[in-house]
């Protein structure tokens, strides 16, 4: 972190006691408190609790220090966090064992909607790691379950759902007892979200579809998806070009929308003020997550790196190398 010396900390204290009482409120000593900020390790990171003024130009947000032992569950990314394609990251389980042990809550939130949470558990069994089917939430169901709540609590109609999309979100539709349908007059809504085996026929059904007045939803707007080879086209890409064909915008659930957190905070039946969230993608993972009011971990295992993180106008809280030096960060706290 671009922390110097040279912090003009008269000044910034005097005028951002005038712009955030609240926030100044409990620093008595700036000595001391820049003198803990220079004392950091580099992976520590304090985001958007006021200003410093650096050398009279630059200026970095800073938060407090995230509480940990408030930190009651935990929600994971998986791509570029749990693993990379095919590949394990390092410390999962032991990652996932510590909070166990401490109490503590997790579930992994991805907004890849191709797969069913028993075929990501299929998946983390295969590379050796524990998890149990309700402790994953994809971008399928939380989308499905978003749409049921419209229709039990805001009135909308039960209708039939024509899809761009896989396994995933076809069986998240059939939990929530949707009709699917390939006849676009017949839809009243078209959902589409990734799918790798992608034909101009479902693109035509779905587009048909919207043209005919269906509500048009999306699982998430990744515009890219990571995998061995590269970054692949991912369901993002896919909404805009559905949104070009009608001139329709799409809803769109996945993170970084406020559905998604809505829906795992309460899969773990927590507050927002008691759950962390950890990303590898800051416009995904941690701009939405910071949106809604969940602690926020960076890790370098993924997209973002860590200039990324750091040159955000609201930075993550934590910016870590990986998850074994998060459940660091977690023993070192939990031990005071
Ligand atoms: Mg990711």
């Amino acid at each position: 972190m671009p922390l110097q010396s040279s912090i003009l900390y008269d000044n910034t204290m005097a005028d951002q006691r005038q712009r955030h009482p609240s926030a100044c409120h409990n620093i008595s000593n700036p000595t001391n408190f820049v003198t803990r900020l220079t004392h950091l390790p580099d992976s520590v990171n304090f985001p958007c609790w006021f200003q410093v003024i650096l050398k009279e130009e630059f200026f970095v947000t800073l938060s407090p220090p995230v509480d940990f032992q408030r930190i009651r569950g935990v929600l994971f990314d998986m791509d570029g966090v749990v693993y990379v394609g095919s590949n394990l990251l390092p410390g999962v389980q032991e990652m996932f064992d510590y909070l166990e042990s401490t109490g503590r809550k997790w579930l992994c939130v991805t907004n890849n909607a191709s797969r069913t949470p028993a075929q990501f558990v299929e998946k983390l069994t295969s590379m050796g790691v524990r998890a149990r089917p309700e402790q994953i939430l994809g971008s399928a169901e939380a989308t499905a379950g978003w749409l049921a709540e419209q229709i039990e609590e805001q009135g909308w109609p039960r209708g039939k759902v024509i899809i761009v999309g896989q396994d995933g979100l076809r069986a998240a539709l059939k939990q929530h007892h949707f009709e699917l349908t390939t006849t676009p007059a017949e839809a009243t809504y078209a959902i589409a979200g990734i799918n790798f085996e992608l034909t101009y026929e479902e693109l035509a059904g779905v587009a048909l579809a919207i043209r005919h007045g269906a509500r048009f939803i999306g699982t998430n707007s990744d515009p890219s998806y990571p995998s061995e080879r590269g970054l692949l086209p991912g369901a993002g890409s896919i909404l805009a070009l559905l949104a070009t064909a009608t001139g329709v915008e799409p809803t769109v659930i996945g993170k970084p929308n406020a559905g998604m957190y809505d829906q795992a905070i309460r899969r773990i039946g927590l507050q927002p003020h008691e759950v962390m969230m950890v990303g590898d993608r800051y416009d995904t993972d941690i701009s939405g997550a910071l949106s809604f009011g969940l602690s926020t971990t960076g890790v370098l295992t993924g997209v973002s790196t860590r200039h990324d993180f750091e040159s955000a106008v609201q930075p993550p809280h934590i910016i870590a190398t990986d998850l074994p030096e998060l459940r660091q960060l977690f023993e070192q706290h939990d031990s005071r």
